[in-house]
């Protein structure tokens, strides 16, 4: 028994380190490449909002002034697409190995779509989908841009995944 259980545990420490392996090399890179790049991005944004803010009264220090804010804003938009560049580069290694787990099959099965609500545009009835650990959040419409507060503990909501569960028994 005790060379079973040595055996399992051994296992158990290799799956152990591979965790700390993966984790390492593709989720915090992602998720540190996607904080310090949110946050960049709004310092920007600020920066650039208070340059154009400030008020300058002589017209001459106004006209250095939007020279100096156009090249900030220059300098800004070559510096987000750079960052764009990079995400694609992200977005693409993370699709990769999004199927590749997908792929393997058990243990690693695609997670639930219940993970997911359905929410419906107040505007134009597009369907969205919204972490379900959230019970509410401000959601933007890619299709027709209305912003609105998405309650998926609303019952609308529930219906909307009852008939998509159904849907999808009718399917098996
Ligand atoms: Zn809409």
């Amino acid at each position: 028994m005790s060379i079973s259980v040595r055996g399992t545990q051994e296992i158990l420490f290799e799956i152990d380190k591979n965790i700390t392996f993966v984790k390492n090399a593709s989720l915090n890179i992602v998720e540190d490449f996607l904080s310090k790049k949110h946050r960049r991005i709004r310092n920007l944004i600020t920066q650039a909002k208070i340059m154009e803010d400030e008020k300058e009264y002589d017209p001459c220090l106004n006209y250095l002034k939007i020279l100096k804010l156009k090249q900030t804003i220059k300098n800004i938009i070559s510096e987000i697409d750079r960052y764009s560049m990079e995400a694609v580069k992200y977005k693409e290694s993370m699709t990769k190995l999004k199927c590749y787990i997908a792929k393997i099959g058990e243990p690693f099965i695609t997670p639930d779509t219940n993970i997911y609500r359905i929410v419906v545009c107040r505007n134009d009835g597009t369907k969205l989908r919204i972490p379900k650990d959230k019970s509410w959040t401000t959601v933007k419409c890619p299709k027709c841009g209305y912003k609105f507060v998405a309650d998926s503990t609303n019952n609308f909501n529930i219906i909307e995944q009852k008939r998509n569960r159904a849907k999808k028994r009718n399917q098996s």
